[in-house]
């Protein structure tokens, strides 16, 4: 008996043991790629990405460098580009389209926050789909974006690495929807309001605070200055102070122009833009966020808002997305840095990567596109060491697009087949071919 005994506590010891070991070494898979664009501005053909767990350990055309253990992913009819980074998003905005309910009555009461939650994990499965690794989501109530965000990062739901912004704060009088009886949460009035408001989302655990220094929402396309200067300084002198960035939605050019002067670090919207605001966004380092084609997506499903006088809106919109391209376009010559900000949305979740052919007809390449949405959006989260980039050491955030990505931007907006976040594959679409 006491034989036995002595032999069970050595299994469990040596089962124990060996437990331990092989927890101790993450998994490593050696993805090989036809050609690789770094996101440095390298590009490497035959290219090997050794990933150790969550982070991306060498990059190699040498296939003897494959660790034996490894599991070799062979991706090469592809080309490799990093995992792309959506800077504005409302992924928490989910669209029941069962229900005969507009999509803006549906959000909030009376559908229940964890209900929202569980809802959203589709729009998040479409961006990972669309090779969207890593949004900055701005602007969500009842904080379900820092509830979906924690359940992404702990493993329990699928969908890309989030950076939240709880309420965006605004003024009672223009509210982040004309005729929405919005919740509290983010409402300021004044000067010591917006103070204590930043100090509740920062307690909250938001990772960047959201301002509307402007009216200008979904079909409303004015742009009607809401906050002073005084407190959007107040507001960029707060958040910095928490080591929060600022981001100030502006639809017109004055909310823009004071946002700028005060500290903001990215701009979102914002049409006619004079000269000097675009001229000091391009010395101080503000990104502009032009979000041009939210209002491309509102035009085209128009008739599911309930929305009177239809053709009315549309001309809006599209008057709109003719100035906001006008003024990328000034900005982009001017020396601006963009980072790519969908304002995606219900359905448009999974489309968010148009945008970047908005970019390209402002001026950009398709290389100087990408950047939007790798090294300058992760500059934007204050992530530049860890994310825009196939590096060693970065996280192992990597997509297969098949095609030229630096040839035509449509290979990045329309082509990606694999995805991979933090080391885990979390879309594969490399056998399913297009029907004929
Ligand atoms: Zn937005």
């Amino acid at each position: 008996m006491r034989r036995f005994f002595l032999l069970l506590c050595c299994t469990i010891l040596v089962a124990g043991w060996s437990l331990t070991a092989s927890a101790d070494e993450p998994a490593v898979k050696a993805l090989r790629f036809g050609k690789l664009v770094d996101g440095k501005g390298k590009t490497l053909q035959d290219a090997i990405v050794i990933v150790r767990g969550d982070r991306i350990s060498d990059v190699t055309a040498d296939a003897s460098k494959i660790p034996a253990s490894a599991e070799v992913i062979d991706l090469r009819r592809y080309t490799a580009i990093p995992g792309l980074i959506d800077v504005h998003t409302h992924i928490t905005y989910y669209w029941d389209q069962s229900s005969k309910v507009h999509p803006f009555d549906q959000v909030g009461s009376p559908r229940l926050p964890a209900v929202s939650v569980f809802l959203a994990q589709e729009n998040a499965r479409r961006t990972l789909e669309a090779g969207v690794t890593t949004v900055r989501d701005l602007g969500a109530g009842d904080w379900d974006d820092t509830a979906m965000r924690d359940l992404i990062n702990r493993g329990a739901m699928m969908g890309p690495r989030m950076f939240v912004a709880g309420y965006g704060i605004y003024v009672s009088d223009s509210p982040p929807r004309p005729g929405y009886i919005a919740p509290p949460g983010g409402r300021a009035d004044t000067l010591s309001d917006v103070m204590r408001v930043i100090r509740e989302e920062v307690a909250a655990g938001v990772d960047v605070i959201k301002m509307y220094a402007s009216t200008g929402t979904d079909k409303d396309v004015s742009g009607f200055q809401t906050y002073t200067f005084e407190e959007i300084k107040a507001a960029a002198d707060l958040a910095h102070k928490y080591g929060k960035r600022l981001a100030v939605h502006s639809y017109g050019p004055d909310g823009a122009r004071d946002a700028v002067r005060a500290g903001a670090d990215s701009i979102e919207h914002a049409t006619d833009m004079d000269d000097a605001t675009i001229a000091e966004m391009a010395r101080r380092g503000t990104y502009y966020v032009p979000t041009i084609d939210h209002n491309r997506w509102y035009a085209e499903h128009i008739t599911i808002f309930g929305w009177d006088d239809e053709k009315h809106i549309a001309d809006g919109l599209n008057d709109y997305i003719r100035r906001n391209l006008e003024t990328a376009r000034r900005a982009f010559k001017a020396g601006v840095r963009f980072a790519m900000g969908s304002d995606a949305l219900f359905t448009m979740c999974g489309e968010n990567t148009r945008e970047l052919g908005w970019f390209v007809k402002a001026g950009m390449s398709p290389e100087q596109a990408l950047a939007t949405t790798t090294t300058n959006a992760a500059a934007l989260l204050g992530k530049e060491k860890e994310l825009g980039a196939i590096v060693p050491g970065y996280l192992a955030d990597i997509v297969a697009v098949e095609g030229d990505p630096l040839a035509n931007v449509n290979v990045t907006i329309n082509n990606v087949r694999w995805v991979m976040k933090g080391g885990t594959v979390v879309a594969d679409k490399t056998n399913t071919r297009p029907a004929k």
